[in-house]
């Protein structure tokens, strides 16, 4: 698949200090990449980059095949940005801020209103238009603002710690909007320290450390392919034709009397057809289904893999 964004050999520095070392990377249409890090790993310097907000000290960043250090006003109408600490116009109503967003981004005045009623709606604002910016609470001003980041609909759409701020229902909404948005081929690149949020609805995984990537894959494949789904198996008591039943079922990883743990490709009809021969074969199957990636032990180990090489 041809990249969406390419990253090649970014080299970012504050007065005396290089932030980010040469980085490269690629990042896919439709994905939601979960930018993770340690504090000071550069995350931040990195979306601003990405932003077109910091010029590099050398490297480059096309988003679409364009330059957007070159061209950063064309590329701007192309993405979405919410930074980490951002203002809003407080005196303006939810309504007015976001109309004011989308006059900035150059929406026509036919789209204008359809554009405000959506992200209204996608941040679940709609019935606070009238209220000024400066009366919502912290976690409101941070849903009208990443309305604001995705009034003109980007095709990039780079948040900096979203979820900060936001109660645990929002936050659901949050991770739910974010799917969507990816549903309607939007793709996203998320920082946050809350792991476990990322898991819910991530696509990869970018590990940077001390301004250096450390680590980038996919946590889960992106669209129904022949890619192999890692299975774990469970059994409420141990059954003799387990292991047997298993064999020739795709790549067994792990076994033991009441669990597996099993690489098998052909989607949801090959699985749905294994389940059906364990349970006619008798088999007592507690659960089964694809195994967790769990983000947060995979960073940890990525991190400390990265500082000992
Ligand atoms: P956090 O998780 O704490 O938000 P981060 O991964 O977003 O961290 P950055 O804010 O990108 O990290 O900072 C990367 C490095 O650059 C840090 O060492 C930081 O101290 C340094 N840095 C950031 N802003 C500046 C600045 N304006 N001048 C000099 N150094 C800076």
């Amino acid at each position: 698949m041809t990249a969406l964004v390419e990253i090649r050999d970014l080299v970012y520095e504050y007065p005396g200090f290089r932030a980010l070392h040469s980085i490269s990377a690629e990042i896919e249409p439709a994905t939601i990449t979960a930018l993770v890090g340690p504090n000071g790993a550069g995350k931040t310097t990195l979306l601003r980059c990405l932003a077109a907000l910091e010029p590099p000290y050398s490297g480059a960043i096309t988003l679409d095949g364009l330059d957007i250090h070159g061209e950063p006003r064309k590329s701007h109408e192309m993405m979405g940005y919410l930074s980490d600490f951002f203002g809003l116009y407080d005196k303006l109503s939810v309504e007015q801020c976001l109309t004011y967003r989308a006059d900035a981004q150059g929406l026509d005045e036919a789209d204008r209103q359809a554009a405000i009623e959506w992200a209204a709606k996608a941040v679940k604002l709609s019935d606070r238009l009238d209220q000024k910016a400066g009366e919502l609470s912290r976690g409101l001003r941070q849903r009208l603002a990443i309305g604001q980041a995705i009034i003109h609909r980007p095709k990039l759409l780079l948040l900096d710690e979203p979820a900060s701020g936001l109660d645990p229902e929002a936050r659901e909404d949050l991770a739910n909007l974010l799917l969507e948005l990816r549903e309607g081929g939007m793709t996203i690149v998320v920082s946050s320290h809350i792991l476990a949020e990322l898991e819910a609805y991530s696509s990869h995984m970018l590990i940077i450390d001390d301004g250096r990537i450390v680590d980038h894959t996919a946590i889960r494949s992106t669209e129904a392919s022949e890619k192999p789904v890692r299975l774990a198996i469970e059994l409420s008591e141990a059954h003799p034709d387990f292991e047997k039943l298993l064999k020739n079922e795709g790549e067994l990883i792990e076994i033991s009397k009441t669990a597996a743990r099993l690489d098998i490709t052909g989607g949801p009809d090959s699985r749905q057809s294994l389940l059906k021969r364990l349970v006619d074969a008798g088999l007592p199957v507690a659960s089964f289904g694809p195994e967790r990636v769990n983000l947060q032990d995979a960073y940890i180990e990525r991190v400390r893999e990265g500082r000992q090489s």
